[in-house]
């Protein structure tokens, strides 16, 4: 099953994957980072198909995505 990692701290709470997400299931947290934003989260991790828009939208690298065992990272697009 595709999966979604986000490195909280290196968020910084922009929103675009949020909004780029086809499934509609990132939303933002209401605690804040490291750097004091308020993150994105997943918020229905059985839903998500592995598309990867999430990871190649945010502009800080901060989201890897995981299918069949793979792991892709944003230099791998
Ligand atoms: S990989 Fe696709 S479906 Fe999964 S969270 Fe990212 S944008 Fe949404
Ligand atoms: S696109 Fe990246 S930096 Fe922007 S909210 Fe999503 S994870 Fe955070």
């Amino acid at each position: 099953m595709p999966g979604i990692t986000i490195d909280k701290n290196r968020c910084k709470g922009c929103e675009l994957c949020v909004k780029a997400c086809p499934q509609g299931i990132l939303s933002m947290s209401k605690t804040i980072n490291i750097k004091g934003y308020f993150h994105a989260q997943m918020h229905d991790p059985s839903r998500c198909i592995g598309c990867r828009i999430c990871a190649i939208t945010c502009p800080d690298t901060a989201i890897e995505v995981h299918a069949n065992g793979t792991v892709f990272a944003l230099f791998d697009y």
